[in-house]
Order: structure tokens, then C-alpha cells, then sequence
């Protein structure tokens, strides 16, 4: 989590700082991705919330698009928050088996995370929503508890026990 939590910071976006690792069962890395606009485009206008939402990328869909295998049995980490429905179908149809993010505490990706939420029941993903002490988080967003604790909020799938 640490990890993806670093990767975000190369995200240019200054609103939100966004960062996602996919890992195979061996612990090594199968690829990463941060927040930002396709290869080609000039990082402006960043700044401009409605230009900049129709043409990012998530770090999610940049961490799918860079997997040169097929991730089954493979978990995402992903920061700092769970993903969004539109990455959650995608994360669904790559394969991905687990995905393992902070609790959002925010407002405005509450509901977009319910309907992850349910994606991933209805299609067998596991996940889980941990307290984290990594204080950098970016999100501003209500921001994250003092200290690393594991609560299960995973759908009844193996999910892991000790922090990522
Ligand atoms: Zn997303």
C-alpha cells in the first residue's frame, strides 16, 4: 500500500493523487499505474475540474492498460481509496481476483464505491478497506486515522489477514 500510495505522487493531477499497483501471487509487481492524461497530451488545465474529469486516465485503467498477462489470481492495490464503478468493471473483466485500498471517509466517491462495491460481490472479487497510518494522503478528503488496523470488509473470499 505504501507503494501505491509513492506511485500516486507522480500523478500531476493537484486535486487528487491517485495510485494503483497489481501484484501476482509471488508478490512481484505485474505493473503500476497513476492518475493523468493519455500519452500525446499536454498536462494543462488540470486545474479545471470538468476538462480534466472527461479526459484522465485513473490509475487503475493505466495500471489494466500497462498488464502484459492476464491478472487472475492477481490483487490491486490501490490509493487511496476503493475504486470507482467505471474502474470496477474494468478491474472485473481484466481478471483481477483482489483489491485492497483505504477506507474513503470522503463524500464525493461515496456512491460511485457503493457500486463497486456491489460489482465485486455480485462477481466474486475480494476486497478489503483498511485503516492505513500513511499520512500523505492527498485526497484531503476527511483524511485517514493515525494508524494501520485491518477491518474485514471483504465479501467472504480469501482476503489477507496481515497489512499490505
Ligand atoms: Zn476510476
Amino acid at each position: 500500500m505504501g507503494l501505491a500510495a509513492h506511485i500516486a505522487q507522480w500523478s500531476k493531477d493537484p486535486s487528487t493523487k491517485c495510485g494503483c499497483i497489481v501484484v501476482r501471487p509471488d508478490k512481484t509487481i505485474a505493473s503500476t499505474g497513476f492518475n493523468g492524461y493519455p500519452q500525446g497530451i499536454k498536462d494543462e488545465k488540470l486545474d479545471i475540474r470538468g476538462y480534466k474529469l472527461e479526459r484522465i486516465i485513473h490509475a487503475e485503467m493505466n495500471a489494466l492498460l500497462f498488464l502484459r498477462e492476464r491478472p487472475v489470481g492477481y490483487t490491486a492495490y490501490v490509493w487511496p481509496m476503493m475504486p470507482c464503478n467505471r474502474c470496477a468493471v474494468h478491474i472485473v473483466q481484466a481478471g483481477i481476483s483482489q483489491v485492497i485500498a483505504p477506507i474513503y471517509y470522503g463524500e464525493r466517491w461515496k456512491s460511485a464505491i457503493e457500486i463497486t462495491r456491489s460489482l465485486f460481490n455480485e462477481a466474486g472479487v475480494a476486497y478489503a478497506e483498511i485503516y492505513t497510518n500513511l499520512h500523505d494522503n492527498p485526497l484531503g478528503a476527511g483524511g485517514l486515522p493515525p494508524r494501520e488496523q485491518q477491518i474485514g470488509a471483504e465479501n467472504g473470499q480469501a482476503a489477507p489477514r496481515s497489512r499490505p
